[in-house]
């Protein structure tokens, strides 16, 4: 065979950057349904959103028509200091799968947030700074996008609050101390100093709280501090128009060796890293230059595409937040505490929510303990610790290259790998010494959340 061999990582050089980043909107014919304001049920302005988002990123967020985006040379020289991010073939997975199937994936761990949310945030930063302001507010689950945050605004000189679940808070000192490195101030939620964090605190004492409320805090410190805005790390259209870049880059390594995959798989919390990846090939997917098959994979804990319902529904448990045309187990579902922190969101994208609806990407889910064994079997061959969340991806492409090896196809997969678990270890032990268990709601407690989503007239 003459074929020029792949080598292990391909790299690309900086000038190879993308220049623009690439809305996939602008080629759905269906475009994702309008974000509504709760109050009146109507599609939500620029102006209703303004006291909440920043300016230039509700533009994007309501952009629904132009492809290219270009990358302030602020943010690219940025990207810079840790992309492009090396695209890896796993010769050495394969080999130890007896797989004729080629494996490739890209990683977006090798930064010291550990993950792709560094991506966006550094956007959003950008265009806080631009716009003259102090700071910026969010909430943080299981860590990784308040430590992505707290980066960005260190570099950009923004303040920056971040409320953290309060479990989260005092399981995870390492995460918090890293955003402290970095200058955030970081409070556990819910707290006595926002008016729904001590309303919760007084009907729920001992709380210890939950993702859903920590966004109402953060939302409730935005608005009532001038200078301030609120920044979310997923599910939105403007992040998942940041994350393009790692689909782009993707596309350029791939194209220097006339590589196409046949698969591509990515993890689905709020969509973000899989939204990115697939970006520029579902755009020509849109269009009807190529076919790929697309994989969602999802907890089984927290199954939004594989068992929700497509319905607009709150994005937050405070229902304070718009209302979201997306698949969703509904705002009042409280997945289990599964390791997956950055996966256990109620909702979905609404750009990934239409696609998947319209047929042009398929969702499976995966239970806790497979994911964990994909993992090791991951970190054994190919090096890297991955996080629990990018090892539903690990688990789903593993799936695939064995059923190649069963019926001798030689296809190519490629998936996201998102990020690193050094701050999962505890995830890691409950595996190893066999205490890992799974929580799948019962079809009753997903009806139940679902028949509580708002009705609209
Ligand atoms: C947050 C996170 C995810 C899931 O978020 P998406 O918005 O669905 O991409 C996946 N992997 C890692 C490492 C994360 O931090």
């Amino acid at each position: 065979m003459s074929e020029k061999k792949i080598p292990y990582k391909i790299y690309l050089t900086e000038n190879e950057l993308p220049g623009a980043w690439y809305n996939m909107r602008a080629d759905m014919k269906e475009k994702p349904a309008p974000l509504l304001n709760p109050g009146t049920g109507k599609p939500l302005t620029e102006e209703e959103l303004s006291p909440v988002f920043c300016d230039e990123l509700i533009r994007q967020e309501l952009d629904n028509d132009t492809p290219y985006v270009e990358i302030p040379e602020e943010i690219r020289d940025f990207y810079k200091m840790y992309r492009p991010s090396p695209l890896v073939r796993a010769y050495c997975l394969e080999e130890k799968l007896e797989t004729p199937a080629k494996i490739y994936y890209k990683f977006e761990g090798n930064n010291t947030s550990g993950s792709h949310k560094l991506n966006s945030a550094i956007a959003q930063a950008y265009y806080a700074k631009k716009q003259g302001l102090k700071g910026v507010t969010t909430e943080t689950g299981a860590g990784q996008w308040g430590t992505a945050l707290s980066m960005a605004c260190s570099y950009f000189g923004l303040d920056c609050k971040v409320y953290m679940v309060k479990v989260s808070y005092e399981q995870k000192p390492f995460r918090r101390e890293v955003m402290r490195t970095y200058g955030a101030s970081v409070v556990p939620s819910p707290s006595e100093s926002t008016e729904v964090g001590r309303k919760i605190l007084k009907e729920h004492p001992g709380t210890t709280g939950s993702l859903g409320c920590a966004i109402s805090e953060a939302v409730e410190t935005a608005t009532k501090n001038p200078g301030y805005r609120y920044v979310l790390g997923s599910v939105l259209n403007q992040v998942l128009l940041h994350q393009s870049v790692i689909g782009l880059e993707t596309k350029t390594a791939l194209d220097k060796y006339g590589i196409k995959p046949d698969i591509i798989i990515g993890c689905a919390g709020g969509g973000s890293n899989l939204g990115g990846l697939i970006a520029p090939f579902m755009g020509e997917k849109l269009r009807g230059e190529a076919d790929y098959r697309i994989i969602a994979v999802e907890p089984a804990s927290c199954p939004s595409f594989t068992r929700g319902v497509f319905a607009y529904d709150f994005c937050d448990t405070g229902m304070i937040c718009p209302l979201a045309k997306m698949y969703t187990l509904g705002s009042s579902f409280i997945p289990s505490p599964n390791h997956a922190g950055g996966l256990r969101f109620h909702g979905m994208s609404t750009i990934l929510s239409q696609l998947y609806h319209d047929g042009f990407m398929e969702a499976i889910s995966v239970e806790q303990i497979p994911v964990f064994e994909a993992a090791e079997l991951f970190a054994r061959t190919e090096g890297i610790l991955p996080a629990p969340e990018s090892s539903h991806a690990i688990r789903a492409a593993i799936d695939e290259a064995v059923r190649c090896r069963e019926t001798g196809e030689e296809k190519t997969i490629l998936f996201g790998l998102t990020g690193t678990g050094y701050f999962d270890l505890v995830a890691y032990e409950k595996f190893h010494d066999g205490k890992m268990t799974d929580e799948i709601p019962t079809d009753e407690q997903l009806a139940e959340s679902i028949a509580r989503l708002p009705k609209l007239s």
